[in-house]
Formats: structure tokens, C-alpha cells, sequence
């Protein structure tokens, strides 16, 4: 098959000649990773700005250990179905792969890291669905900081560094390696699953809040009306 050109939105490349899909190179590795080739990456500073956002968002509310509790429940049955599931099927295949890396990831992380990672993205796709150029890459967005978690999705690789006085030396860089687009859309969909209703519930109650906020702001200027 002849080269094509990317159907990116504005990309001057074009396709790999012998290759069956529809964008160059370049899109097509960001469309594995983020789901989406215009997707905009969520990076790791916006995520801990959200995480640190929803716990106080939780903490604020009247119920909150019992929101964090239900949270902690949440995470703890999916972590056992997941086991329950490794235990009895044993060996790795198309139809379950996305199962067994979640289970790795969720048994690297930390129970609160976990939860306020999944919950900050949900949350995010609920305050602003346009941040996600679609449901897809909502979910691959989701997987991908979630996966990164397990540190056996890190390759390292040695890169020679020069030392200031000139002498070189070895340094050790560790990248995250992208699974096929397929796994991740999958993970991210457990885990939307459990964590998304939550989050939704999160925006929901703050838009609930600030209404509220208004009504009362909007409350003494209905009185002198009322009085006119
Ligand atoms: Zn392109």
C-alpha cells in the first residue's frame, strides 16, 4: 500500500508506505498511548493538582469517612475479584490480559493513590468532557496513569551523559511501555466502572454546592425586589 497522508487535523506526514493504518508514525504512537492522535496527555502534575483537589473535596463534606470508606470497599472488591480471577485462570490470553495488568498495577499501588487517581480523572472528564477528544481516549488516558503505577511496565535503558568536567558517564532512564491500545481501553474501562459514578457523584455535589452558594448571594437582591 502506497503512503497516504495523516489524517491528523494539520499533519504534513504521511502514513508508513506498507502499513494498513491511517496516520504517520508519529500520531499513530500518540494515538496508542493517549487514545486518541489529537488527545491532549494528561500529565502528572495535573493529575496530583486533581487528586489533592478531590480529597478536599471529600474531606469537606459531612460524610466523608464514610464516602472514604465506601471508596476503600470499592477498591478492595475489585482487588479480590481480580485475584479470584488470576487464581482460577492462570494463564494469560487475549480475552484476559487487560484483568492481569490491572491486578499488577492496583498490587504496586497504594489503596489512596489508586482510589484519587481513578476518582481526579473521572472527576476531570465530568467537570470538562471536552478535555477528552472521546470515549476512548478518556479510557486510554485513564489506563495509562493508572498502568504506570506497576514498575514492571518500566524498561530501563542507559543513556551516556556528559559530566560537566567533560568525561562521560552512564545515566539510567526509566520509560513507561505503552501496551496495545486494546488493553488499555479495556483497563480503563474497569476501572471507569467502579471509580466513574463516584467521581460524576463528586461533580455533581459541588455543582450542587455552588448553586446553593448562589441562591443565598442571590437571596437579599429577591428580597428588595419582593419589597419594590
Ligand atoms: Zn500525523
Amino acid at each position: 500500500m502506497p503512503s497516504r497522508p495523516c489524517c491528523a487535523r494539520g499533519c504534513p506526514r504521511v502514513t508508513t508506505p506498507d502499513g494498513y493504518g491511517d496516520y504517520c508514525p508519529k500520531h499513530a504512537r500518540h494515538y496508542r498511548r493517549h487514545g486518541h492522535p489529537e488527545q491532549d496527555p494528561l500529565t502528572k502534575g495535573e493529575v496530583t493538582r486533581l487528586k489533592k483537589y478531590v480529597t478536599k473535596l471529600i474531606d469537606r463534606r459531612r460524610n466523608s469517612p464514610e464516602i472514604w470508606d465506601k471508596l476503600d470497599s470499592s477498591h478492595r472488591a475489585l482487588l479480590s475479584d481480580l485475584r479470584a480471577e488470576s487464581l482460577t485462570t492462570k494463564v494469560v490470553y487475549r480475552g484476559n490480559r487487560h484483568k492481569f495488568m490491572l491486578l499488577h498495577a492496583m498490587e504496586a499501588a497504594e489503596a489512596k493513590d489508586f482510589i484519587l487517581t481513578a476518582l481526579a480523572i473521572s472527576y476531570l472528564h465530568e467537570y470538562d468532557s471536552r478535555r477528552f477528544k472521546s470515549d476512548e481516549a478518556f479510557f486510554v488516558s485513564l489506563a495509562r496513569r493508572i498502568l504506570m503505577f506497576n514498575r514492571t511496565s518500566w524498561s530501563g535503558r542507559l543513556t551516556p551523559v556528559e559530566r560537566k568536567d567533560g568525561s562521560r558517564t552512564l545515566w539510567k532512564t526509566q520509560t513507561y511501555r505503552d501496551p496495545a491500545r486494546y488493553y488499555s481501553s479495556e483497563v480503563g474501562k474497569m476501572v471507569a466502572k467502579v471509580f466513574y459514578p463516584p467521581g460524576v457523584a463528586l461533580r455533581q455535589g459541588e455543582i450542587r454546592t455552588d448553586k446553593m452558594t448562589a441562591d443565598v448571594l442571590r437571596a437579599p437582591v429577591e428580597a428588595l425586589t419582593l419589597d419594590a
